[in-house]
């Protein structure tokens, strides 16, 4: 008879039982010296050995040959527990299984011996799912358990436990397993199976599994009938799981290495396009920054945590140094924190993030000066000048010029076409007009009036040196009222961005300083 991979590899021991060693060793060393508690609770995600592990304990205080507190597995208790026909072991599923008489069932036979085994085991699954009636018959016979039972309760969903049952168990907690154990396992179980899977495809495939070796194990044979006897490869397991090679990441984050906004926004249009959250979006961005993070500091392929490949995340990382990975990271944050703030303008919200990421003087957070000082470092260890002028490439703050209003003529003996990517900041000319369209708000025009304006392309860039006019003004529905305004001052449509104050003579000061070291 076909057995499927999971139930022929159940663990039978618990030393078989991989990523839960903190469990084990106290289950096995409780069996070795005969100090078994009436009432266990099991609690953690699906997949992590909740009920294996507890029918290896009822094996267990059930052997007729023990060994070290492991069951031998091959005495008459261990056999009729193994093949189910204990009548002194019962399994229930309070997911299909939760009336109250069935556990009040189980409280009448209580009192009676044993029929075959030396202890009577009751393992209740998914015991969240209990009514409440349910729970209360339960608890009475938690208060006085007769000598010869032992309950086993295995939930996924601690919080619903009420507190008058948690108090009266021994609790253990099983934690997800890490990927790379899972694909020793699925590894060791090819070996067994004369499977030919190899080492990548294994990692795909426990990466999927999400810490359920059971998860884990079910994907591998979906993943051996596609094979159909052929190797078990990467493109094998993608194909068959139904993985679309994720490249948005690597698209994203090479357009961001060349500064090319139009790019990153078309990327976000298509991605819009397909109508996927914006927040899983930025959660993939923020992981894929943190997995090159990781990636240069030599961290291992097999704990990465986004769903890009690991060969794409060592292209990128090195691409970027580490100073602006914290800068990225931080931009993509504050970008999901204000997601789940408004409900609105979700779009504009991560297109100013994807703009931001592009070119650091849209940001003045720590991180951004970070980045343009190790971006200076490079630049000057590499020899090239840093007179905006005669600079070869676009390094963030190293491009500031002094562009303040009072020194237009300088930035115009500079022309633009050393960077013909990036239009120049400009001077807004329309700001009285501006400033009429918002008469009925007069909060928002005095800090307008307030503010420096400037223009670059379509954004209309709000420069203050105060947090609270940053704070009001960056308020989405704040914002689109500045660009209503705009519209109607200029017959235009801008994207606003609120920053702070545009950098004064201390920067040229601060790269001369540089320079001279
Ligand atoms: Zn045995």
């Amino acid at each position: 008879m076909y057995k499927a991979l999971y139930r022929k590899y159940r663990p039978q021991t618990f030393s078989d039982v991989i990523g839960q060693d903190h469990v084990r060793t106290v289950l096995k060393r409780q069996c070795e010296t005969g100090r078994i508690s009436h009432a266990y609770l099991f609690c953690g995600t699906r997949g992590t050995g909740k009920t294996t592990s507890a029918k290896i304990l009822a094996k267990a205080v059930n052997c007729l040959d023990p060994q070290n507190g492991e069951p031998c597995g091959k005495c008459a208790a261990c056999l009729s527990i193994e093949n189910g026909t204990a009548t002194d072991v019962l399994e229930l599923d309070a997911a299909s299984n939760n009336k109250v008489d069935d556990i009040r069932a189980i409280c009448d036979e209580l009192i009676y011996p044993p029929t075959a085994l030396k202890r009577r085991v009751y393992i209740i699954d998914e015991v969240h799912m209990l009514t409440a009636s349910a729970y209360n018959a339960l608890l009475k016979t938690l208060e006085e358990p007769p000598e010869h039972v032992v309950f086993v309760l295995a939930t996924t969903e601690l919080n619903k436990i009420p507190p008058t049952i948690l108090s009266r168990c021994q609790r253990f907690e099983f934690r997800r397993v890490p990927a790379q154990d899972i694909a020793k396992r699925l590894l060791y179980v090819s070996g067994c199976e004369q499977l030919r899977l190899d080492e990548d495809a294994a990692l795909l495939i426990a990466r999927l599994a999400d810490g359920a070796v059971r998860d884990g194990l079910s994907l591998l044979e979906s993943c051996v009938e596609a094979a159909n006897g052929g190797p078990i490869d990467r493109s094998v397991v993608a194909s068959q799981l139904g993985i679309a090679e994720d490249r948005t990441m690597l698209k994203l984050f090479k357009a961001v290495a060349g500064r090319d906004i139009p790019a990153c926004l078309s990327l976000l249009d298509e991605y819009y396009a397909s109508a996927k959250s914006l927040s899983v979006l930025l959660d993939d961005m923020l992981s894929t920054v943190r997995d090159m993070l990781y990636v240069k500091q030599g961290g291992k392929a097999e704990n990465l945590m986004s769903n890009t490949e690991p060969l794409d995340i060592k292209e990128l990382a090195a691409l970027f140094e580490n100073d602006r990975l914290a800068y990225f990271a931080s931009v993509a944050e504050e970008a999901r924190n204000r997601l789940v703030g408004y409900a609105m303008n979700k779009r504009l919200i991560t297109e100013l993030a994807l703009i931001k990421l592009c070119d650091a003087r849209f940001s003045d957070s720590p991180q951004a000066l970070a980045a343009r000082v190790t971006a200076l470092e490079k630049a000057l260890a590499s020899g090239v000048s840093l007179r905006p002028a005669a600079q070869p490439e676009r390094v963030p703050g190293a491009e500031h010029s002094p562009t303040r209003a009072e020194a237009p003529a300088k930035t115009q003996k500079e022309p633009a076409q050393a960077r013909p990517a990036e239009p120049e900041e400009k001077p807004f000319e329309y700001v009285s007009e501006l400033c009429e369209h918002l008469s009925h708000r007069s909060d928002i025009r005095k800090l307008i009036e307030t503010s420096d304006l400037f223009t670059q392309g379509g954004l209309l860039i709000i420069h203050s040196s105060s947090p609270f006019a940053q704070s009001v003004l960056s308020d989405v529905a704040n914002a689109e009222l500045v660009g209503a305004a705009a519209r109607a001052a200029t017959g235009r449509d801008y994207a606003v961005t609120v920053t702070g104050p545009r950098p004064k003579e201390s920067e040229p000061g601060f790269l001369n300083e540089l320079q001279e070291e």
